[in-house]
């Protein structure tokens, strides 16, 4: 929808993964629309997952015992997070919709999404105490995970190998995105891209443009397991 804000955030090392090529299309179906797109593709910003003290600039305000999250949630008051932290709260502020696409690793998101989100998410600016889940502060605003696995659909079904994979998008869907607010929209799964076809890839490529092409008009899913 002409006008619209979107963030991609974007996780794998190879543009010509499939993971790239769902992130290209994203970008050139959205842009189609008239959105204005903004991609953090993370390997090539080599952006630090650590949460540290270099997070902070300036003075602590309780230098001993160092406690990561109390620190980030005073610098985010003083405006004295690091640039890189500030460059990415600026980019979610903006956005109407933030896409988060990523291969499934270890049931959860790779490393350097984590600490992404680690980093990015501070209290202060995505939520506090009170203001989480429905008045987490990112409410009016949706988010959306489109990832790939390497386990087919049929080993992420209750009875399969892996498991029902609602309780791997549980703690991402519930504990991140809907802890800050977030509208969550209905995952985008494409399973085990290596072991498919040449042409049934394409058509998960498709499907995900065409998906996009109403995405303004899709409700929030109930991301908490029940
Ligand atoms: C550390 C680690 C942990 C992991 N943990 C898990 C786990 O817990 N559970 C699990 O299920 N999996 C796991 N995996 C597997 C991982 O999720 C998959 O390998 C990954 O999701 C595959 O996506 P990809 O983009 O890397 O695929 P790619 O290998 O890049 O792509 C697959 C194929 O699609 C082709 N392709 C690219 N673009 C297109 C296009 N436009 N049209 C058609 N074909 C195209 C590529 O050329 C390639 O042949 C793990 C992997 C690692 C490294």
């Amino acid at each position: 929808m002409a006008g619209k804000k979107v963030l991609i955030v974007y996780a794998h090392q190879e543009p010509r993964s499939f993971n790239g090529s769902l992130k290209k299309v994203a970008e050139e179906e959205l842009s189609r629309q008239g959105c204005s797109v903004t991609v953090s593709d993370l390997y090539a910003m080599n952006f630090e997952p650590r949460a540290t003290r270099k997070d902070i600039d300036g003075a602590f305000s309780n230098p001993e015992p160092f406690n990561y999250a109390v620190e980030a949630y005073e610098a985010y008051k003083k405006k004295s997070l690091a640039r890189d932290i500030l460059d990415e709260q600026k980019k979610v502020q903006e956005a109407d919709l933030v896409i988060f696409q990523f291969p499934l690793y270890w049931l959860s998101v790779p490393a350097i999404l984590k600490g992404w989100m680690d980093r990015v998410l501070c209290q202060g600016f995505a939520f506090d105490f009170p203001g989480f889940h429905d008045s987490g502060f990112f409410k009016g605003k949706m988010a959306l995970l489109s990832l790939t696995t390497g386990g087919t659909a049929e080993m992420f079904t209750k009875d399969g190998a892996i498991g029902d994979f609602r309780y791997f998008l549980w703690p991402l869907q519930h504990g991140v995105l809907h802890f800050c607010g977030f509208k969550v929209l209905a995952p985008q799964i494409n399973f085990a891209p290596e072991l498919a076809a040449e042409e049934d890839r394409k058509g998960m490529v498709a499907s995900w443009a065409q998906r996009l092409k109403n995405i303004w008009m899709e409700e929030a899913v109930d991301c908490a397991l029940s």
